[in-house]
């Protein structure tokens, strides 16, 4: 009884917060019109032309198109959670992606309890035995702890504290790492790895954030019992997208690779952070051109540059201080040929019990209802 008293409030609560804004059922997920998100932002009606989609005002641009996963804000590639959807000549954005993509990243300063940044956290992925890519210049370890001392250096210049998770060619568990970065008030993480394909060709950069709750992972269609679980990192889910964009888009301006967009996963060191984190993929170890460049002391130092510009970037938006700026290095089109390599997820944490196949199904359809409702208030 309690329980069922607690999700009508949920509920209530979610529609209370919804007034104003219409919602429209899709696959048991709510979805707002377009014009929705262009009257609460104050842009300019939508520019519709068959699928596709303009919404322009307030110093940004936000295209994109139905049936369609990629959203560009500002020229910076975001992976929607859900699919832009056509219905009755209207186009609608899932209300999830309104919620932890589109608000956090139109009004960064409105972010409630975002705190300063004075603490950077790099983590080097891998070390020691585990060599993370390899690529014919080297390996992905390597790279990422000359990067992270590289950042670290011009970081503390600027007054930032550092702290490495690792500072040598060491192997550190990956639950050590955000449990390291926990223990540090008024600060970020940023984990550095460099990408493999399997097959040559894939190329260009990534940004991960957590997957907020009842959000599929990237590799994943489906909802799974992991993907409705609450980790220690959902508590930062509007600054991780915050952090991810900052960050993302001062790589796309100092590294001139592939714009892959920023992505969503489970990664156990973004997932167990209290802190806001993010998951940076520099390029590909076995790429020829992107493998060149990650040998190279210039991009290695360009990379840095882009952390530390993406640190103070994140620390202005969050005061409210925001500066619009379109990437001027993008390079166009991702290339369509490779699929990105993800990580191997973490063994299934097991489910709480639950009787039945029924409930499985009653608690995704909670998810979306209670968590996906746009919760944005001026
Ligand atoms: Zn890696």
């Amino acid at each position: 009884m309690r329980r069922a008293l607690t999700v009508l409030f949920v509920l209530i609560s979610a529609a209370a917060h919804a007034a104003g804004w219409t919602i429209m059922m899709h696959e048991g997920r709510r979805y707002v019109p377009l014009e929705d998100v262009t009257d609460f932002y104050k842009l300019n009606p939508p520019d519709v032309s068959g699928n596709s989609f303009t919404l322009t005002g307030q110093g940004r641009t936000i295209r994109g198109s139905a049936g369609s996963r990629e959203l560009l804000i500002n020229s910076v590639k975001y992976i929607l959670c859900f699919d832009a959807v056509s219905k009755n000549a209207q186009i609608y954005l899932s209300a999830m992606d309104v919620t932890k993509i589109i608000e956090p990243v139109m009004r960064p300063g409105k972010i409630k309890n975002a705190t300063d940044v004075r603490t950077v956290i790099l983590d080097p992925g891998h070390g020691g035995h585990d060599s993370g890519a390899r690529g014919p210049l080297g390996a992905e370890k390597d790279a990422a702890l000359d990067v992270a001392l590289r950042a670290k250096k011009i970081l503390e210049i600027a007054g930032y504290s550092v702290r490495l998770t690792r500072a040598t060619d060491t192997f550190i568990p990956l639950e050590r790492r955000p449990a390291f970065a926990n223990k540090f008030p008024n600060a970020i993480f940023v984990s550095i790895h460099f990408n493999k394909s399997n097959r040559i060709g894939g190329t260009g950069i990534e940004t991960y954030a957590l997957a907020p709750r009842g959000v599929p992972s990237m590799d994943e269609e489906n909802l799974s019992y992991s993907d409705l679980k609450e980790y220690p990192g959902h508590g930062k889910d509007a600054e991780n997208i915050a952090l991810a964009t900052s960050m993302h888009s001062s790589m796309l301006r100092h590294l001139r690779l592939v714009d892959r967009g920023i992505k969503r996963a489970r990664f156990l060191v973004i997932r167990d952070a209290r802190i806001p984190a993010i998951l940076l993929e520099g390029g590909f170890m076995n790429h020829p051109n992107d493998s060149r460049q990650i040998a190279s002391t210039a991009f290695r130092d360009a990379f840095a540059q882009a952390v530390l510009e993406g640190v103070n970037r994140y620390k202005s938006a969050v005061a409210g201080q925001m500066q619009y700026f379109k990437p001027s290095a993008v390079v166009a089109a991702t290339d369509p040929t490779t699929a990105p390599e993800l990580k191997p997820r973490t063994p299934p944490t097991p489910p709480a019990p639950v009787g039945s196949q029924t409930d499985m199904a009653q608690s995704v359809n909670e998810a979306a209802g209670a968590l996906s409702g746009p919760r944005v208030e001026n």
